[in-house]
């Protein structure tokens, strides 16, 4: 397993359902050769309704997947292995905070009991 938590990364309060989350990212990095390297879970700048201040999102570094449309097509792999219950969004494509960012979906939310 390769996960790898980027210097400074604050993980108290991680819910369970982003765990979930991390390991089936991990394996779809896996498959591509790469580490799964989280950029932010609790800490980090994000707007205010942001679901990472209530540990329920995280960020997972891209700029290791090099190879044309890898990005896409690892982000498309993961969206359709966790399903409805999460979001997984490609962000600030090209800049260079452009990350993978997963979150408990509104429906994951509501099954949640929130
Ligand atoms: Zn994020």
């Amino acid at each position: 397993l390769a996960i790898i938590l980027k210097p400074g990364v604050r993980v108290r309060g991680l819910q369970p359902e982003m765990l979930l989350a991390i390991f089936v990212a991990e394996h779809e990095y896996s498959c591509n050769g790469q580490p799964l390297v989280i950029t932010s879970i609790v800490d980090g700048e994000h707007s205010a309704k942001s679901l990472h201040y209530s540990g329920l999102a995280v960020d997972i570094r891209t700029k290791n997947l090099t190879e044309e449309n890898q990005k896409q097509r690892v982000a498309g792999s993961i969206r359709a292995a966790l399903g409805d219950c999460y979001e997984v969004i490609l962000e600030s494509i090209g800049k260079p905070n452009e990350h993978l960012h997963i979150e408990l979906s509104p429906l994951g939310l509501k099954r949640r009991g929130e």
